[in-house]
């Protein structure tokens, strides 16, 4: 590929380092050019750093585009590749009509494997920094609010004083909508939070992460109010066993499908497999959610740097659902826990 039209925003962040909300990035051999609009300015030029910045007087993506055709025709390239996971219909109509009319077919052409993406999931020294301490912020959030847990507060209020105390500790934002299911509500894996009151007995599945420095973070914990039954405690140290065989099986070189494999096997064992209904996990930086995918059948390997999630879960419908997950950096020979707090049964 000669030349690249950069559209995704984490891409661009992590490209250039600037944070903006509309940006278009020409990436070629020689040089990359960063197009944004007016309102930043100060910020983009402050941002930048590896690309050329300028202010588009309309529309940044059609600049953009107009400079690549310029500069196909002095560099001799004669195609420009995109993202298609992330470009709109609507968009790539734009892109088109930024280059003269005999040079749009053809043109932009979709890349065929993500290119940015899988350069964004081994991270380097500074990201991992990053990382550990948006993951560290998030430890302490549920340090400091675990105890505030009580049957008849609602599950939003929960959610607001969590998300209160973050802001306070310096979080920019959540890294996605706070996840409180409690009771039977915790049988949905992404029970957002609701004004369903925590109830007397039951289980309280926390999922939650915050944004530091541009980071994400991410964690579950379950924890239970009241005595609970034989079968939720089972339940409780089946997710766990396998929560932790998983991490255990997390190290460079292993492929993300026998990960999966080591948290399913323990829970299929138990019994418990038929209510293990998602994936065991993802990579986390920039975005909630990125590449890879841990997942049953995923060849793809893992690489030291990288940062993943582990979170398996059994969920049994209309009666509770518990998730345990711990964000880890892979290393050669392991991995390294970067939300340490603890995950053993507790009764509220
Ligand atoms: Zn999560
Ligand atoms: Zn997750």
């Amino acid at each position: 590929m000669d030349a690249l039209l950069v559209t995704h925003l984490p891409d661009v962040r992590w490209l250039c380092g600037f944070t903006g909300s509309n940006a278009a990035l020409a990436v070629t051999a020689k040089q990359a050019v960063l197009f944004t609009d007016g309102r930043y300015t100060a910020q983009a030029r402050e941002e930048t750093r590896g690309a050329r910045v300028k202010i588009a007087e309309k529309s940044a993506l059609r600049e953009c585009c107009a400079l690549l055709e310029k500069q196909a025709g002095q560099a001799r390239f004669e195609q420009v590749g995109f993202d298609p996971e992330h470009t709109s219909v609507a968009a790539l109509e734009l892109m088109r009509s930024g280059v003269s009319a005999g040079k749009r077919r053809g043109f932009f052409v979709a890349l065929k494997k993500p290119l940015i993406s899988a350069l964004r999931m081994v991270k380097d020294e500074g990201e991992l920094a990053l990382l550990t301490k948006a993951a560290d912020l998030g430890c302490r959030l549920f340090e400091e609010m675990m105890p505030r847990i009580e049957s008849g507060m609602s599950e939003v209020r929960f959610a607001a004083e969590l998300e209160f105390l973050a802001r306070g500790l310096g979080a920019e934002g959540m890294s996605f909508e706070t996840i409180v299911a409690s009771g039977a509500r915790s049988a949905l894996p992404h029970g957002r939070a609701t004004a369903a009151k925590m109830p007397r007995k039951g289980f309280v599945t926390l999922d939650f992460g915050v944004i530091l420095n541009g980071y994400c973070s991410d964690m579950t914990r379950t924890v239970h109010l009241g005595r609970a039954n034989g079968e939720e405690r089972a339940a409780y140290d089946a997710v766990l066993e396998a929560q932790e065989a998983a991490a255990a099986a997390v190290k460079a070189g292993v492929t993300c499908g026998a990960v999966d494999k080591a948290a399913r096997e323990v829970l299929e064992k138990a019994g418990w497999g038929k209510y293990f209904t998602h994936s065991t996990g993802h990579g986390v930086g920039i975005e909630i959610h990125e590449q890879p995918r841990l997942a049953a059948g995923q060849e793809m390997r893992l690489e030291a740097g990288m940062v993943v999630t582990i979170e398996p879960g059994v969920y049994l419908p209309g009666k509770f659902g518990i998730r345990i997950e711990d964000m880890v950096a892979v290393t050669k020979s392991g991995s390294r826990n970067l939300t340490p707090v603890t995950k053993s049964w507790i009764e509220l």
